[in-house]
């Protein structure tokens, strides 16, 4: 069992949970995961061959009943034998009818026979602590279960089959070797062994960093895959940013009006794009105003853009432009965005004095001019997928901490090395970024970080 995680599953206790959604169902599943899952089966299954041996991956038809001998349902129950199985112990997957009720009372038999209910993400934490997998694999089972569009899938299936950790090993490798070299120079200076030449080191560490720095870019990507990229949809009242919104989510979620400042609250709805959920938040309008309430969505749209990652700067193209435009625009360029000139259905102002940015004509009341608009949108996701190797990607913050730390730490290393400082302040450097490396897969891991994990997991998983 790996360093740190014993504790957390010290009591080696049998765990039981339903690993399907609570509700009615065609099958409903409850699996065990233990040293006493195969006395569990034996107190409470009856085959209906009459032979309730358990092989490896084998399933068998039988009942189940609770341990006073009452029948509780038909099921059929596969065994896993430790370590050849999901969590690396002894597991016990049956499958019952798919009745909440029925699903509860297995698990209360299971219980009084010896188990007891596992928390969540218990199964995967128990895979993770017998070397099934490493916490960025971990992770990525979360991330598959929860995922919404078919390109977080893949992603997340990679993950799971270990890209990063397969990236992230040889790197730990190369840099033990370095930290070993300089240790033995510290070690044995007076020896006549060779202390390594500064040169020699920071030549060994640069291939390091430029080894993380791309995993540590491709987390803006990574997190549009996984969060879904942030949309804000800025301009000054009745420019039709409503309108836009509805469009784009195809629901009349926000409400169209005539009358300015109709939107004073941020509305948000998920669409997704070359399957990556795309956020559009319709903002209360970007405007001078003295009204209270106004004025309090009005902050709300900053704090929305200020969250966002790219911006719809809607302007209305039968009117002239203004100093709530001017503002709009302003605002707009604080993060990637693209001008939408709206209301193209009626006769067009033409003299206006835009910016550099990519514009787009189009009537949010027609429809028409909106395939440019998603080309300019398919663009921007286009040029992040194209900053990273399309092979990994990291999509939670944690891992990103971790790479980024690492990135940092090295090359701190590298320039202190080249600065000629003492090799014991440059190793503080180095195995600063080991450290890190090693929290990232989870060979070193607090209880804290497994906390955070695998508090969010559901139950049963
Ligand atoms: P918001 O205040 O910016 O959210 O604007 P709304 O979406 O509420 O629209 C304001 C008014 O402009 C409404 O009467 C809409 O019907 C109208 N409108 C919105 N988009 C268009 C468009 O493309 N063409 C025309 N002709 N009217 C539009």
């Amino acid at each position: 069992m790996r360093e740190g995680l014993h504790k957390i599953v010290s009591d080696d206790g049998t765990i039981v949970a339903v690993s399907t959604p609570l509700g009615h169902s065609g099958i409903g599943i409850v699996r065990l995961s233990g040293a006493q899952s195969r006395d569990i089966a034996v107190r409470c299954f009856k085959a209906s061959s009459g032979n309730s041996d358990l092989q490896h991956r084998t399933a068998v038809v039988g009942v189940w009943n609770a341990v006073n001998g009452e029948q509780i349902d038909e099921v059929v129950i596969t065994f896993f034998a430790a370590p050849h199985s999901y969590t690396g112990e002894d597991v016990l997957e049956i499958s019952a009818h798919g009745n909440p009720f029925l699903l509860r009372r297995i698990v209360e038999s299971a219980q009084a026979a010896g188990a007891r209910p596992a928390g969540p993400g218990e199964f995967t934490l128990r895979a993770v602590a017998h070397g099934k997998m490493d916490l960025v694999q971990a992770e990525a089972v979360k991330e598959f279960i929860e995922c919404q569009t078919e390109h977080q899938a893949k992603n997340a299936l990679r993950q799971m089959s270990g890209t990063i950790s397969r990236r992230i090993r040889p790197i730990k490798e190369e840099l033990l070797n370095l930290i070993a070299h300089l240790e033995a120079g510290i070690d044995f200076a007076e020896d006549d062994v060779d202390v390594p030449a500064n040169a020699f080191i920071a030549e060994h560490i640069r291939p390091l960093v430029l080894q993380l720095e791309p995993l540590k870019d491709s987390f803006g990507y990574g997190r549009m895959l996984s969060k879904g990229l942030r949309l804000a949809i800025l301009g000054k009242p009745n420019v039709g940013k409503s309108s836009l919104f509805n469009r784009l989510v195809g629901a009349d979620r926000a409400i169209v009006a005539d009358i300015p400042g109709t939107t004073r609250d941020v509305v948000t709805e998920t669409v997704s794009l070359d399957g990556v959920p795309l956020c559009f938040a319709d903002t209360a309008g970007i405007r001078n105003t003295t009204d209270e309430v106004e004025g309090m969505g009005v902050e709300r749209t900053f704090e929305t853009l200020a969250e966002a990652d790219f911006a719809l700067a809607v302007l209305d193209g039968s009117q002239p432009m203004d100093e709530d435009d001017e503002e709009t625009l302003r605002r707009a360029c604080e993060i990637p965005h693209v001008i939408v000139i709206n209301k193209n259905d009626l006769p067009q102002q033409n003299a206006y004095q835009l910016n550099g940015s990519k514009r787009v004509r189009l009537s949010a009341k027609t429809g028409q001019g909106f395939e440019e608009l998603y080309a300019a949108l398919g663009e921007f996701l286009l040029s992040h997928r194209r900053s990273m190797a399309d092979d990994f990607v990291l999509t939670s913050a944690r891992q990103y901490d971790a790479v980024a730390n690492a990135a940092a730490a090295l090359g701190n290393a590298e320039q202190a090395t080249l600065a000629g400082t003492p090799h014991e302040m440059v190793l503080l450097d180095l195995y600063r970024g080991l450290g890190a490396l090693d929290e990232l897969t989870g060979d070193v891991v607090t209880e804290d970080i497994l906390q955070r994990i695998f508090s969010t997991f559901c139950i049963g998983k």
